[in-house]
């Protein structure tokens, strides 16, 4: 029977890389160098060539990426890399919390070695040869750092918590893991731009001026209380824009990359924040933590009939079950359901951009709101022509000239 799990997990495997590639493989063929017709008032024929250069070798680079790391979970299953790294984990101590802290610790350590050259060449050469890239070897270096400086603390305490529960309550553990998970998620909401952007990036509260105010009678007028509007440093490491809002209740704030304040004017900045209140004033921000916190009550649950199975560790070629072996067999078989729920979401979150379109048109001005979009598309030289399937499956957003055609 653990041979059957066994193979299970291997076409898992193979046939989310098969598709995610076929996927990318569609997007190919709706490529040309020739500008199309609709898109002429957002790139010009010059830009565009780049734009398509950008895609194509950002596609190339995905492949090879992706292939390189399908061939190493596929190694560690074939050559038993888990079973082998579960006794090294518990060759160095007895206690099943730390056992589960060396496990993980190792392999995502490991894996993130592994990638390294990757991400360097993603930023330093691809990025650089498009004049996206400000980011310097010593912010990178720092970066990682903190980075895992983070998952340890954050990661580490959340997963010895879980082992602890599982530890003394055994298979009711997952309501205690619920609990704990849901008060972190909804903590970190809140606080994530105090305690964990400044590590990263400088915050500095939006100058008194026209755009300060414009922005404050905007939130007025649709009766939006928002004192915390913050400039982020974004082009410390990326010319690319942005703009998001975080946290709710009293500790929403906004945040403007500098490198949108220079792209774009006044009311175009105004119609993204009117983009985002919308998200707010339909309800969306509190719909996405309620599924999140019910995903994840759902997932716990149905782990906790698995965890303890043998048939997980013996596929993974490892006899006794324990908690962390437990997490990546389990991970892996769940996959296709997550793959199911996320195109689920996907669908409710393009709706939900809808929406958002719609109430900053109805409340602010949707030519801005227009333009604004077409800026940032530019600017981030966006694929304005993905293919449909794969934008049914991997979109969040909808393709911008949809978005375009529903404001007009
Ligand atoms: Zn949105």
């Amino acid at each position: 029977m653990h041979e059957i799990i066994f193979w299970i997990i291997i076409a898992i495997i193979i046939l989310d890389f098969v598709f995610e590639n076929y996927l990318e493989y569609l997007n190919t063929k709706m490529m040309g160098t020739l500008l199309p017709e609709e898109l002429s008032g957002i790139y010009d024929q010059e830009k565009y060539s780049k734009q398509q250069a950008y895609q194509r070798d950002n596609l190339r680079f995905g492949i090879i990426t992706s292939a390189f790391g399908f061939l190493l979970i596929m190694g560690m299953l074939l050559f038993y890399g888990f079973a082998y790294i579960d006794k090294l984990a518990w060759s160095i101590t007895s206690n099943s919390i730390l056992a589960a802290l060396l496990f993980f610790g190792i392999i995502m350590f490991a894996s993130d070695m592994l990638s390294m050259p990757f991400s360097l060449y993603g930023i330093f050469v691809i990025e650089e040869k498009y004049g996206f890239n400000k980011t310097n070897l010593k912010t990178f270096i720092l970066d990682k750092v903190k980075g895992w400086f983070i998952s340890a603390v954050i990661g580490g305490g959340l997963l010895s918590l879980l082992v602890f529960f599982y530890r003394k309550t055994e298979n009711m553990f997952w309501i205690y893991a619920w609990l704990s998970v849901s008060a972190f998620s909804i903590f970190m909401t809140m606080f994530y731009s105090v305690l964990i952007v400044p590590l990263f990036n400088k915050q500095t509260p939006l100058e008194e001026g026209e755009l300060r105010d414009s922005i404050s009678l905007f939130a007025n007028s649709v009766g939006f209380r928002l004192n915390n509007i913050y400039v982020i440093n974004g082009s410390k490491r990326s010319l690319k824009a942005n703009a998001y809002f975080t946290g709710f209740g009293a500790k929403k704030r906004v945040v403007l990359y500098d490198t949108l304040i220079e792209e774009m004017n006044t009311e175009e900045i105004v119609a993204v924040l009117a983009h985002e209140v919308g998200h707010y004033k339909k309800k969306h921000v509190i719909h996405n933590i309620l599924i999140s916190l019910a995903q994840s009550g759902a997932v716990l649950f149905l782990f906790s009939l698995l965890v303890d199975s043998p048939l997980l560790s013996n596929a993974l070629g490892i006899e006794k079950p324990n908690f962390h072996v437990g997490v990546i067999a389990f991970g892996i078989l769940y996959s296709p359901v997550s793959f199911l729920l996320g195109i689920f979401m996907n669908i409710i979150s393009r709706k939900n951009e809808f929406q958002a379109d719609a109430f900053a048109s109805e409340n602010y001005n949707p030519e801005a709101l227009s333009s604004a979009l077409k800026k940032l598309t530019a600017r981030n030289l966006s694929n304005l022509t993905p293919h449909p399937l794969y934008v049914f499956f991997n979109y969040s957003h909808p393709p911008l000239l949809e978005r375009l055609k529903r404001l007009r």
